[in-house]
């Protein structure tokens, strides 16, 4: 027996149904806000995941799967979704027309991680980017989207937390502040934050290890060292949430993973989920388009976690299980021949049909529909076809009623579909 790999896991039907609802509700809030649906790779150059999330990241250094096709070109399987935006906005040129963009895409990922509740090796995003605008009020822009798309899904539990992490100018100020106040505590790092301290001392805040944690409890603030152009952008920023009545704590230990993100940080947590408590994340990353070869164009975005999503959604996936609206127990060569034809019609119809191929016994196609959960049932048999009509029985309501075999979709169409 062949068993799927490590990390990688099967979503059900019993599951499928609650995912896509959760995919149904973002389209329709995400469309409503202008965004349009963007496809793209699972599989890139490897060179545009290193460049664009960071060499000395935890997804570069050790998550990414990575292997030379046959050529011997390095590809790797995509670990998250904006790289690929951005490659795609530059390389098609979107910019051209008009540079203001908003791009929304749903797929999985894949990191190579310890898997566990809620981590898993592939998993799947939903992510959202604008491009093009600068101002504070597309990132507010985004964090309400994502908020309406939680409140419809009834996710409750959530906290929005935001940060700025400054931008190119500011940013070194607050990296000497932090490596002088990590110098005193450098013993307590965890081996990547030794490592890492000197070239990307954020990267300490952003780490879960308890020790470094710990060690980074009273770091100073990065929103005390921001220059007036990201004090205001991030005044801006909270103005507008507040102005569209989105409750948040500013975070200042919030950094995020990625190198590339600049002002603007956020991410949705929950109580929920134990210590996978991130739902969703995102923020500005002004440079990247850039520095993927593109023009100097600003660029903003989140991606929630699916996977945790639909653990937070609290509509239970059997209500929303589609059941047959009938079930057609057919006897004898005659009546399966039938019973085939009209369940092909009754689905032109939209009206979800079963019957049984092979003939079983009576007592067998009932327990079948009774295990179906079929609203209605209908006995075809000998007789039946000599009669020319058959008893339909309302298993909910047990009511009876002779229904003629002639146009027989046509009539059970007109029943069930009122
Ligand atoms: P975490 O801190 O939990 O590792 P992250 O900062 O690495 O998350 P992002 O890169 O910001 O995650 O991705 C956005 C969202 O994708 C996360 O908030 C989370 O919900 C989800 N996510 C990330 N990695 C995984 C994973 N391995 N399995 C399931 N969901 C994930
Ligand atoms: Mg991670």
């Amino acid at each position: 027996m062949i068993q799927s790999i490590r990390g990688f896991r099967d979503i059900l039907p019993g599951e499928t149904e609650l995912w896509q609802y959760i995919e149904k509700e973002a389209i329709s809030v995400f469309s409503d806000f202008g965004f349009k649906e963007i496809r793209i790779p699972v599989m890139e150059k490897t060179e545009l995941f290193a460049r664009s999330i960071g060499e000395d990241t935890d997804i570069v250094e050790k998550e990414m799967y990575t292997f030379p096709d046959r050529k011997g070109d390095l590809l790797t399987l995509r670990p998250e979704a904006t790289a690929s935006v951005v490659r795609s906005y530059i390389q098609q040129k979107i910019y051209a027309a008009d540079p203001a963009q908003k791009f929304y895409t749903i797929g999985p990922m894949f990191r190579r991680e310890r898997p566990q509740k809620g981590r898993y090796r592939q998993f799947y995003q939903i992510n959202a980017e604008i491009f093009g605008v600068a101002e504070a009020n597309a990132d507010a822009l985004l964090i309400f989207m994502l908020m309406t798309l939680l409140k419809r899904l009834q996710v409750t539990d959530i906290e929005a937390h935001v940060n700025s992490l400054g931008c190119p100018e500011c940013r070194p100020t607050f990296r000497n502040a932090l490596i002088a106040f990590l110098s005193d505590r450098a013993e307590a790092l965890c081996a990547d934050c030794t490592r890492r301290m000197d070239k990307n001392p954020l990267r300490v805040l952003d780490c879960k290890v308890p020790g470094c944690r710990e060690a980074a409890t009273g770091a100073p603030a990065i929103t005390d060292h921001l220059c007036t152009e990201c004090a205001d952008h991030f005044e801006t920023l909270k103005a507008s949430l507040e102005g569209l009545d989105v409750p948040f704590v500013v975070d200042k230990r919030l950094v995020r993973g990625l190198d590339y993100y600049t002002r603007s940080t956020f991410e949705i947590l929950t109580g929920a989920l134990g210590a996978q408590n991130a739902v969703a994340g995102g923020g500005r990353y002004d440079g990247l388009i850039k520095l993927l070869g593109g023009p100097d164009l600003p660029a903003t975005g989140f991606a929630i976690g699916l996977d945790r999503l639909a653990e937070l959604v609290p509509t239970k996936a059997e209500s929303l299980v589609r059941h047959p609206d009938i079930y057609i127990a057919a006897l004898g060569e005659k009546s399966l021949g039938l019973a085939f034809q009209w369940i092909c019609t009754l689905a032109l119809s939209s009206i979800r049909a079963e019957t049984d191929y092979s003939g079983r016994s009576l007592k067998s196609q009932m327990k079948r529909a009774d295990r179906l959960d079929a609203a209605y049932t209908l006995i075809v048999g000998e007789q039946e076809i000599e009669n020319g009509a058959a008893v339909l029985r309302n298993m909910k309501t047990s009511d009876q009623q002779e229904i003629s075999l002639e146009n027989l979709p046509k009539t059970l169409a007109d029943i069930i579909g009122a």
